[in-house]
């Protein structure tokens, strides 16, 4: 693995830029919907507050209405009787502000020195005034039976009229009940002050918040930007290699004034040898690419693919890999602790290459007379395989690393094992794509276990 490349000053500025144009549209999306959402919470309010101001009027209005009409006789003119319901009932030209602790719960509403009550002529002569009085109303905009009104003062008013009408169907006058609209408007523009500083505050906030949220959303780019500049590099660096070598023996041979049939014979072979670990290592570098690829647009979908039995598998590899493993004395085996079948869905020639690289690592890690062991279980609904060797293990702290791709440990037990730093990787992916995992236990100059937990197919 080469040092990680460092991010240039042309990159970092692109992530900055990137990173405030994110926090902008977060920014401004959000600042769009709270400000949506404060107008619209500001309407609703409003509304709200003047149903319910309509509603108690129009109640109360009623109410009168209701109690009025029975003891009315002759128009425009109250019946001593009316003064029960309108006790400091009097004429236009009295002075009738001042207001009576009333009887009837509708006329209650008189005492909250809000309301007023007019009783009208059908000639629109005003013929009682109860509560306050507002001087010189004049209607501003009239809507059936609601009016809006201005006092003097320019205080606002709302109001509802209704006709009052005799037994005989003939109209005795109307009755008017009106409310100064100074209190609703207080609240109102309590309301727009409300919104108008709180808005902006919370679009700041949100901006706050959008830059750290842009910060959150960018780190997973970083990282996968970072990964994929690392694999270029090691990739990069482990062709070199290989092709170096092909290129000085080329150069030699062209250098080399004659050459008889033996040298070019072995130079051919070098160059073939480093054509082999070539095409190993671009084969092994797509092969990473698809499975990436899978795992990306399936990462739940169970890997189809024909029923692989891994007591065979196990048996398969254990017999290909005993020639290499009597060369380099070691003891290879396999071990069955379930008689149940261990029959898994999947590729099987991934499944094989899966195997045989845990077992290709535990022959190269593994010193003269140690012991490979491919160990065969079941745990509910998974096929265990555990591959156990007695070699040279792997210090804790490297443990969490190597499964990254071209990852190796450079100590003076594996300087002289050659790789690539690619095979635990592929049977990392391999096992993630067929819906499994590995796990691995390992201990300094002890040994290390490899355990593949795959999903089985009569789970
Ligand atoms: P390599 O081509 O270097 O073997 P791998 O990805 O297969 O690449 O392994 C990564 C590293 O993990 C190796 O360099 C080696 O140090 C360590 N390793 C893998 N398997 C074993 C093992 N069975 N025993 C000790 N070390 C191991």
């Amino acid at each position: 693995m080469v040092p990680t490349p460092s991010v240039n000053a042309g990159q970092k500025r692109l992530f900055r830029r990137t990173r405030w144009r994110l926090a902008a549209w977060y920014a401004s999306i959000l600042g769009v919907i709270s400000s949506v959402g404060g107008v619209a919470i500001y309407r609703i309010a409003v509304y709200a507050h003047q149903i319910t101001l309509e509603a108690e009027l129009e109640s109360a209005a009623l109410v009168l209405h209701e109690t009025l009409e029975p003891l009315l006789e002759v128009p425009g003119q109250l019946h001593p009787d009316a003064t029960h319901f309108f006790p400091s009932a009097c004429l236009a030209q009295d002075d009738c502000l001042q207001l009576t602790p009333v009887e009837l719960q509708a006329i209650e509403l008189i005492a909250r020195d809000k309301y007023y009550i007019r009783l009208l002529a059908p000639s629109h002569k005003l013929l009682a005034v109860v509560g306050k009085q507002p001087k010189a109303l004049q209607i501003t905009k009239s809507d059936g039976k609601w009016q809006y009104l201005t006092d003097d003062d320019g205080v606002h008013y709302r109001q509802i009229s209704l006709d009052l009408y005799l037994p005989d169907a003939q109209q005795w006058g109307s009755i008017q009940v009106g409310r100064s609209l100074q209190d609703f408007e207080t609240y109102v523009a309590n309301l727009q002050w409300m919104i108008l500083i709180g808005v902006p505050g919370i679009v700041l906030l949100l901006a706050i918040a959008s830059r750290y949220l842009a910060d959150q959303a960018m780190q997973p780019i970083y990282q996968s930007y970072g990964q994929i500049q690392q694999f270029t590099a090691d990739a990069a660096h482990e062709l070199r290699t290989p092709l170096s070598a092909i290129r000085a023996t080329v150069e030699s041979m062209l250098m080399t004034p004659s050459l008889d049939e033996e040298e070019v014979r072995t130079n051919l072979r070098t160059i073939r040898r480093q054509d082999l670990q070539l095409s190993q290592l671009v084969a092994d570098l797509l092969m990473l690419c698809r499975m990436d690829q899978q795992l990306s647009m399936f990462p739940k979908l169970p890997k189809e693919g024909d029923e692989v039995d891994l007591k065979d598998l196990a048996q398969a590899v254990t017999e290909e890999f005993a020639a290499l493993a009597l060369a380099s004395a070691l003891h290879l085996s396999t071990q069955l602790q379930t008689t149940s079948p261990l029959k898994v869905a999947g590729d099987s020639g991934q499944l094989h290459r899966l195997i045989s690289n845990l077992v290709a690592n535990a022959l190269r890690y593994t010193p003269a007379e140690g012991k490979v062991t491919l160990i065969l279980d079941r745990r509910a609904d998974h096929a265990l395989v555990h591959v156990q060797d007695t070699g040279i293990g792997i210090a804790p702290e490297e443990l969490p690393r190597i499964f990254d791709r071209f990852y190796r440990v450079k100590n003076h037990q594996t300087i002289e094992v050659k790789g690539s730093g690619l095979g635990l990787s592929i049977a990392q992916a391999i096992a993630q794509t067929h819906r499994g995992k590995i796990q691995v236990q390992s201990e300094l100059d002890k040994g290390s276990t490899f355990t593949v937990w795959l999903p089985m197919t009569d789970s």
